[in-house]
């Protein structure tokens, strides 16, 4: 199928409230797609009302619609069932929803496998744990270029180890983790695996089947859709396995004043009034995007990635953070120019109306490991164009006159 970004742009309203914007900060949100936004009006205009409580028909349109977009992102995750999609709020709620249930199944001596890559969501979780159950947290490193180092990965993941929590795809790096073997050494040892897809959900369709994890985080926001609302997709088996991590109405089987029993998965994780608008929202972007022809999306992406490397490649001063070669990677690229600070150029780059962010982008542990307080990072979105990617370039070459 054929692609043409201008096109693609089209689909995206504040893009053309903004035409002289250059937004190469994806990784940190993607912009609200039609798709989405038409379904949010939609269903406030016509479907508002609480899920799982009403008998009138306004309720029950309210609950379809729930029900709908719980099938819709179990279709764009190739998930056995859409009893398997869990509503959170976004990807730091899903994984921390795991940290407690799965987590307080814990004990003292059980070890937690995360790597240095991991932003801090994926992170700090694991720390609260560790403080509430004495479990020991231990790291895959990380290689020069960024990619997790797996050679020894059989001394990392050993058979105490319970979980291996890792990212899908650094947001920092654009690296992509090798899977296969990860997955392979936590079954190995008879553990579970969660994986933090925040990144790749906006790169495509993903297949959590042929993963063959056990727990797959992700954020509405970053795929086109609103904020507010996330997936976590378990097996169906591990979520049943899980005790509810927060308690309250629509999670339960019977309560007496005494006693509570809890209702099956996906509900005993949904307790409350969930994200109801935003979910609908979140179902259809994911409609659409699985619709759209990713093959050609990502040759262009990468296209565009490999023109802003070798544009950046000639910049005098600058260090890349993460692979060079396109492979195996997301459009993220992450770079310092000597002498001048990420936020320093990004205030000059902001003149030229690049929006790009600057900083430690919530992965500390990964700046520690390549000796950076921070790093610029531009990421890209089938909708930016080589146009996007030259004002960065000519940016950055005013930063390095001004700064310098
Ligand atoms: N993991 C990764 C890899 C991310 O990039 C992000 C968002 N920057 C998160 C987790 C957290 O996502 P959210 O803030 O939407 O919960």
């Amino acid at each position: 199928m054929k692609f043409s970004a201008h096109e693609w742009r089209g689909h995206f309203p504040l893009l053309a409230n903004h035409p002289r914007l250059h937004y190469l900060d994806n990784a940190a949100t993607g912009q609200l797609c039609a798709a989405a936004f038409d379904a949010v009006t939609h269903h406030e205009l016509t479907q508002r009302a609480n899920v799982l409580r009403g008998t009138y028909k306004l309720a029950e349109a309210a609950d379809a619609a729930y029900e709908q977009a719980r099938r819709q992102a179990a279709a764009y995750l190739n998930a056995a069932s859409a009893d398997e999609v869990v509503f959170t709020s976004g990807t730091t709620a899903a994984i921390n929803l795991v940290a407690h249930a799965f987590g307080d199944t814990l004990q003292a001596g059980d070890e937690v496998v995360l790597s240095l890559a991991e932003h801090h969501s994926n992170l700090v979780p694991w720390q609260m744990l560790r403080g509430r159950r004495g479990v020991a947290l231990r790291f895959i490193r990380l290689a020069d270029d960024g990619r997790l180092d797996l050679a020894r990965l059989d001394e990392i993941v050993t058979p105490r180890c319970r979980l291996v929590a890792v990212t899908h795809a650094s947001n920092v790096t654009g690296a992509v983790s090798d899977l296969v073997p990860i997955v392979a050494a936590a079954r190995a040892a008879g553990a579970r695996v969660l994986v933090d897809g925040a990144q790749m959900v906006q790169h495509g369709p993903v297949d959590v089947a042929a993963l063959d994890a056990d727990f797959y985080a992700f954020s509405g926001h970053k795929a086109f859709a609103p904020n507010g609302v996330g997936v976590l997709w378990g097996r169906a088996e591990a979520l049943a396995a899980l005790p509810p991590f927060l308690g309250g109405g629509g999670m339960i089987g019977r309560v007496t004043a005494e006693e509570t029993t809890y209702a099956a998965p996906p509900r005993r994780f949904e307790a409350g009034t969930p994200p109801i608008a935003q979910a609908v929202a979140l179902g259809a972007a994911l409609d659409w995007l699985r619709a759209q022809p990713w093959e050609a999306m990502r040759a262009h992406t990468t296209h565009l990635a490999q023109r802003l490397l070798d544009g950046l490649a000639v910049l005098p001063g600058l260090t890349f953070l993460g692979p060079r070669e396109m492979t195996e990677r997301l459009p993220i690229v992450a770079f310092n120019l000597a002498g001048i600070h990420p936020h320093d150029a990004c205030q000059v780059l902001d003149a030229h109306h690049v929006a790009v962010r600057g900083g430690h982008h919530c992965a500390q542990p990964l700046m520690d490991r390549f000796g950076v307080e921070g790093a610029v990072r531009a990421s890209l979105a089938p909708y930016n164009t080589e146009a996007d990617v030259d004002a960065l370039l000519e940016g950055l070459k005013d930063a390095q006159r001004k700064l310098k």
